[in-house]
């Protein structure tokens, strides 16, 4: 197993010459900046002071900048519209994978079918990685003022649960915000980083990690000066959020407000509900006032009891993952040392109940769980600047979903299997099942499930050329890699001529803005011409398997079935489907096979009759075709 070196040896700058690195947690409903001064990280406040900058961008009209952070956030009830939140959980994601996504966000995707989800803002369509892009150059602009010039290097954050677009989309985001991104980094590990787990006695510990919009649990392991992900699980689709929204329901039934309220409505509602959550976890009930459509108040109050009692399953949903992780991990329960808590909803009491109950041992909170992702990244960033020439720490991630390919039948072959440490590569060998076949089409997979459709489908891409042979015999090498990002690679390579075909769905380094946005738009347009290809390829199989099969049929019954007349329509009808596969007229393509089948027909009604016949007269067909060709 290959470990990953993150200091570069030699490298010793002057004490004065530090270069100028930070860390970026890019987070659902926060995101921090940090860096590390005289040693130490710290995380960079605004000039107000306030260290949080919510995730959420405000676009205005008639091209005036966009507005993020807590301006934007007071905005969201009075132009939900314009005003966009929790984007992460749609970054790197199509259109195909947002109903889950479409009942909770209260938003307007505008029109057109395009692949990547985009809103209709008064700027125009707003895309999540855009959006994003807002919010890292903020916090660089940040950072700018406290390193005394733009950052050189930041690592970004992201939950072990992101999948390669999603990786991808982040760090596109951070291109087109002009960073330079050292390196992405799972959030449990730069939490554990922060925490100098890597500093301690060597041991098994756990990192819960439960934020605005994705939990996330992982097993990490420190031996020998090595720190290691065992395992991580999760679910990226429940945080503090979900307990707001519980809590917003409740609020509206005992105001009596009714199932349809407007957009402003809700999102005020939702504003409403945090507080009061945020506010329970300190005190043991808390009033509310809501203010009605109509004008007048309503007053409320609630108990941590009722509370509590609203979100129980909420909390004991994250108990499933953490159970997976350990088991992932091979160990036992008592053999983890220690475990750390991460992200704002853990400062729910029960959420530390929950924890502390499941793993039998009190959890480390001394860390603030908003800041210390954020400080690990900058830990990690200052290091891969390359300050810290004499840093010896190795760190090692994991692949958070299987990744494989489509194999006969709809069926996905796991190459390299979740939990694998990275950076990985795997090879697989495959072969031909058709003989003289000189082409094989590759789909690249995500995901647990045997069957290809419910996959994530990463990729599709072709290896021609491969010299004919009989079915079986040609060796095909598979090979996955996946770098220290987390960024995926695949190559296929025929063994005995050496032809190659590989994908690299690569970040776009030293690229300008408008460079990665066009990249963006063309990766969208095609999309649509890889769809089109596709089509067109399929049709032109489904033509050439057509006219094998006649034509094989011709040789062995044509003279002894059809008269010369019949022939000659059939040929003719063979011929013009023949020239016209050659170009790319789907139209066309589809009428000579329609037109194929039509006049062949009575050919095939014929053959049929006559292995009828043949059958009855107590001859098997085989048998009889056997004899036909003797
Ligand atoms: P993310 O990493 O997803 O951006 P954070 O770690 O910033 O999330 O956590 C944000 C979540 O933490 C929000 O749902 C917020 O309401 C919640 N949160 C913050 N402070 C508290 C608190 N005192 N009590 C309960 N929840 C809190
Ligand atoms: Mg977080």
């Amino acid at each position: 197993m290959t470990l990953l070196q993150i200091s570069e040896p030699g490298r010793s700058p002057e004490p004065h010459a530090r270069r100028r690195a930070a860390g970026i947690d890019l987070g659902t409903t926060h995101s921090l900046v940090a860096t590390v001064v005289d040693g130490r990280p710290e995380t960079i406040p605004d000039a107000d002071g306030r260290v949080l900058l919510p995730s959420v961008v405000r676009y205005l009209a008639d091209g005036a900048p966009a507005v993020v952070g807590d301006a934007a956030r007071a905005a969201q009830a009075e132009d939900p519209l314009n005003t966009l939140a929790s984007v992460k959980r749609l970054i790197g994601r199509s259109i195909d994978e947002l109903p889950e996504f479409a009942n909770r966000s209260h938003y307007e995707f505008a029109a057109g079918d395009s692949i990547m989800p985009k809103f209709a803002t008064v700027a125009g369509p707003i895309s999540p990685v855009q959006a994003s892009a807002e919010i890292l150059r903020a916090l660089a602009l940040r950072a700018a003022g406290t390193l005394g010039g733009a950052p050189e290097g930041v690592v970004i954050t992201v939950p072990a649960y992101f999948d390669d677009s999603q990786r991808q989309a982040t760090i596109d985001a951070a291109r087109i915000a002009g960073l330079n991104v050292l390196r992405l980094l799972n959030e449990p590990t730069a939490a554990a980083v922060a925490y100098g787990l890597d500093r301690g006695t060597e041991g098994v510990h756990a990192v819960y990690d439960l934020g605005g919009g994705t939990f996330d649990i992982s097993i990490l392991r420190f031996t020998k000066g090595v720190f290691e992900v065992l395992s991580t699980a999760g679910d990226s689709a429940l945080g503090g959020d979900d307990v707001d929204a519980r809590l917003a329901a409740w609020i509206r039934a005992q105001a009596g407000l009714g199932d349809n309220l407007d957009h402003g409505a809700h999102r005020q509602l939702l504003v409403l509900a945090r507080a009061i959550k945020e506010g329970l976890s300190d005190h043991a009930e808390m009033e509310i006032t809501l203010s009605r459509p109509s004008g007048e108040n309503w007053l409320g109050r609630i108990t941590r009891a009722q509370f509590e009692e609203l979100i129980a399953d909420l909390i004991e949903r994250t108990l499933a993952p953490c159970r997976q992780a350990v088991k992932d991990a091979g160990i036992a329960l008592d053999e983890l040392t220690e475990v750390i808590l991460v992200g704002g909803s853990t400062r729910i009491p029960l959420v530390r109940e929950a924890v502390a109950k499941f793993f039998g041992r009190e959890a480390h909170v001394e860390i603030d769980p908003d800041r210390v992702v954020a400080l690990g990244a900058a830990i990690q960033a200052d290091i891969l600047i390359g300050n810290k020439p004499d840093s010896d720490m190795l760190l090692l991630d994991v692949i958070p979903l299987s990744l494989g390919i489509e194999t006969m039948g709809g069926l996905t072959e796991k190459i390299i299997p979740r939990n694998t440490t990275i950076p990985a590569v795997r090879a697989q060998d495959f072969t031909t099942y058709k003989d003289g076949q000189t082409a094989l089409s590759l789909h690249v997979l995500q995901g647990e499930r045997e069957l290809v459709r419910d996959n994530r489908s990463l990729a599709r891409f072709e290896l021609r050329g491969i010299p004919p042979m009989v079915a079986g015999a040609a060796r095909i090498r598979v090979t996955f890699q996946v770098d220290a990002d987390g960024l995926l690679s695949v190559s296929a390579r025929e063994q005995t001529q050496g032809v190659e075909s590989r994908i690299e769905v690569k970040p776009s380094y030293g690229l300008s803005d408008e460079e990665v946005e066009s990249m963006l738009t063309a990766a969208m347009d095609h999309a649509h011409e890889d769809m089109d290809q596709r089509r067109l390829r399929e049709l032109k199989l489904e033509a050439n398997q057509t006219m094998e099969a006649l034509t094989a049929a011709l040789a062995k019954d044509g003279e002894r079935l059809l008269d010369a007349g019949e022939r000659t329509d059939i040929a003719g009808a063979l011929a013009r489907l023949h020239g016209l596969n050659q170009g790319a007229d789907e139209t066309a393509i589809r009428g000579a096979i329609d037109e194929l089948d039509r006049v062949s027909t009575v050919f095939a009604q014929r053959r049929m009759d006559d292995a009828i016949r043949n059958a009855l007269s107590g001859h098997g067909v085989a048998e009889f075709s056997g004899d036909q060709d003797a």
